[in-house]
């Protein structure tokens, strides 16, 4: 099978609807369908509707939401149902991003949950692992990868894994600047992929690699065949940018 890969922008708190109009307009004019390889993006919550309408002419891109709650209603002010995300196009979700766990203390299992509830509604979970710079110093980076996982086994079962993403982004890399090594990086991607499959998970899931992903090093990043992909922050924040990146890894 040839190789397709995904090129996944988080913009994280950024781009409103206004913003997000003009960059949609500008990466639109900027890239057209390529075989090799599939664009997501994901808004903030309030541009989601704004940016799926403008891309549905583009099957090559994906438009997803940044975080979701379990239930499909209820007293849970503040937060995004599935459903909601679906009703505006979109058809993904990241699941577990660091920033959630860390600074909202978002739990393995309540990510468990998440995809849990994205793959219910038929739209795909992009599931987010990584650890820490305390816990890669202190040689635990496996045991918190297969930690992360395990607790979506729990609630995902195997057959289901074939419409789950994954994205190992260690904790320490995303927006600092500082990446991982592509041997570093595809180490933990065969990681994952020997817990799935430990787990009855046959086939491929996709495992993006993230953490200050840029032009400079994306390419050598791609060049390790166990990564099926990039997720962006910072680097994806600018139309002719994220353009230019995501032509660049084919
Ligand atoms: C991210 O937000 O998932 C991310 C990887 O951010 P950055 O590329 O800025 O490190």
């Amino acid at each position: 099978m040839p190789r397709r890969l995904i090129y996944a922008a988080n913009w994280k708190m950024n781009h409103g609807p206004t913003a997000a109009r003009a960059f949609t307009e500008r990466f639109l004019a900027l890239t057209s369908p390529a075989a090799d390889r599939e664009l997501w993006l994901f808004p903030p919550a309030v541009s989601l509707t704004m940016v799926a309408d403008a891309v549905c002419g583009r099957p090559d891109i994906r438009v997803g939401a940044q975080n979701v709650h379990w239930e499909p209603k209820g007293a849970f002010t503040g937060e995004l149902a599935v459903p909601m995300v679906t009703e505006t196009g979109a058809r993904a979700v990241l699941a577990g991003h660091s920033e959630r766990r860390h600074l909202f203390g978002e739990t393995d299992e309540q990510v468990g949950r998440k995809a849990a509830a994205a793959l219910k509604a038929q739209i795909t979970p992009l599931v987010c692992v990584g650890e820490t710079l305390a816990e890669r110093d202190g040689g635990r980076t496996e045991q918190v990868v297969v930690r992360q996982v395990d607790a979506v086994l729990e609630r995902v079962p195997a057959e289901d894994w074939a419409r789950v993403v994954m994205a190992y982004e260690p904790v320490w890399a995303i927006g600092t600047g500082k990446t991982a090594t592509p041997d570093d990086a595809a180490q933990v991607h065969s990681l994952i992929r020997f817990e799935l499959s430990r787990n009855g998970v046959t086939g491929r899931v996709p495992i993006l690699y993230g953490g200050s992903v840029n032009k400079g090093n994306v390419l050598s990043l791609l060049a390790r065949e166990e990564l099926d992909g990039v997720l962006v922050g910072g680097a994806s924040l600018d139309a002719d940018d994220w353009a230019e990146l995501v032509g660049l890894g084919g």
